[in-house]
């Protein structure tokens, strides 16, 4: 019997598994792709990101040849635009990297085998493998065969469409299993006037979420558009007419797009964001990542929250092994709680305010204007600042007057 079955290797997974590793507990850790695999998502690993690589073992990251950028461009519905600095905090770099996804979640799987963790690819895990109300393992396709694995714990780390979570909803857990959001990627290359910035375009047809060109190398960017699912069902338009509409008409992104081309196909992802009322752990199982729905609901980012998780789950399934009182996988939730929730509470909040083009636009005016505000906005929307920074009486008085 394994210690600890992961299912899914994506950066929760494998950040799980690296700290279980470490501990040394034998872990399986079961992938349906192959690597290198694609994942949709912007790729921007932030500072808070690049942080939870340096804890798990992965350091000098910036070193490789990845683009790093130490701003963000915002433009408002009506075209104001104002660039901010990443703010400099102890602890967290003042830049983040554009790494595709293709290249990072492959350096952390590769990182979590050097520390012995056996990792399966092209095994599809099928439905959790349950004995009296517990989860003792997975059953799953491997080659074309159905297998079954036990072992103590079982860790879903299998992102937003979790088969984990869905099985077991079906068997009465309960689930929020609603996305919250949609969202399509695709690359350019050829592309103008990129610089070391992200860019970030609150178009009024898709707020509170965003347009985003983020580059991925001098001339060659990540290029997409996200919306939420309530305003969604409220648009007469798809998201691939949405996207269109972000690059043939925004006055900025159509001129840096003008002579680029299109290097990849558009595909979408669902996003569900942390305001899941189900718990994270379950008999015999914990959830990790977007499994758990923990992406930030204002800025769309999930891979530092995807990592944290991954360090708090192995910390609570050390815990409930070494005592075998798997009750203490409770930890897992309390610690996560007592350390995002706020932050996430005033996401879901600013997320709702920014609903509103005029909020936005004199959001954005007056960071023009205003270097403390315009660095607050950069800082909460990569992570480095807590969301409820942006709530504090300081800034609503530098927004208002
Ligand atoms: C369009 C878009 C843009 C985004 N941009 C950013 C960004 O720029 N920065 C950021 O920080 N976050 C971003 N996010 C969020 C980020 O992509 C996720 O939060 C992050 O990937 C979560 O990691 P994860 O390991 O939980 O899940 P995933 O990365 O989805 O990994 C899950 C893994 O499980 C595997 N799997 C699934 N089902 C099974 C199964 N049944 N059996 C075995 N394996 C299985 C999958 O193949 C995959 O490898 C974006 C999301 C979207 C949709």
């Amino acid at each position: 019997m394994q210690d600890i079955i992961i299912v899914g290797a994506g950066p929760a997974g494998t950040s799980t598994a690296t700290f279980l590793a470490k501990k040394g507990y034998n872990i399986l850790l079961l992938e349906k792709e192959k690597f290198p695999r694609d994942k949709v998502c912007g790729d921007a690993i932030g500072p808070t990101s690049l942080r939870r690589l340096k804890e798990i073992g992965i350091c000098n990251i910036e070193k490789e040849n990845f683009k790093s950028c130490s701003s963000v461009c915002f433009f408002s519905p009506s075209n104001t635009k104002v660039k901010a600095k990443l703010p400099l905090v102890e602890g967290l770099d003042d830049f983040g990297l554009i790494i595709q996804r293709k290249k990072i979640d492959y350096i952390l799987a590769d990182h979590a085998i050097k520390f012995g963790v056996k990792l399966i690819e092209q095994f599809e895990v099928k439905q959790p493998l349950i004995e009296n109300n517990k989860v003792i393992g997975v059953k799953g396709i491997y080659k074309g065969k159905q297998e079954i694995i036990k072992s103590k714990i079982v860790v879903a780390a299998d992102g937003t469409h979790s088969t984990i979570a869905r099985k077991l909803a079906e068997k009465g857990r309960k689930h929020k299993s609603k996305y919250s959001a949609i969202a399509v990627r695709t690359y350019f290359e050829n592309v103008e006037e990129l610089g070391n910035y992200l860019e970030i375009y609150y178009e009024k047809s898709i707020l509170p979420a965003y347009g985003w060109i983020f580059p991925i190398s001098n001339t060659s960017a990540n290029v997409g558009v996200a919306i939420h699912y309530r305003h969604y069902k409220k648009q007469n338009k798809t998201i691939t007419q949405l996207f269109y509409d972000f690059i043939n008409n925004n006055k900025y992104a159509k001129r840096k797009l003008k002579n680029a081309k299109m290097i990849h196909s558009l595909k979408g992802w669902p996003v569900s964001y942390d305001s899941h009322p189900s718990k994270k752990y379950h008999s015999g199982v914990i959830f990790v990542g977007d499994a758990a729905s923990l992406v930030d609901p204002l800025s769309g980012e999930g891979i530092s929250n995807a990592l944290l998780s991954g360090k708090l789950a192995a910390k609570a399934i050390d815990l409930a092994l070494r005592t075998n009182d798997y009750s203490e996988l409770k930890n897992y939730q309390k610690e996560w709680d007592k350390l995002m929730k706020p932050s996430l509470n005033a996401s879901v909040l600013l997320q709702h305010l920014m609903s509103y083009p005029f909020i936005v636009d004199r959001v954005i005016k007056k960071a023009n204007q205003d270097e403390k505000l315009a660095q607050t906005l950069s800082g909460c929307i990569t992570g480095i600042f807590p969301k409820t920074k942006m709530l504090s009486s300081d800034i609503i008085r530098r927004i208002i007057f």
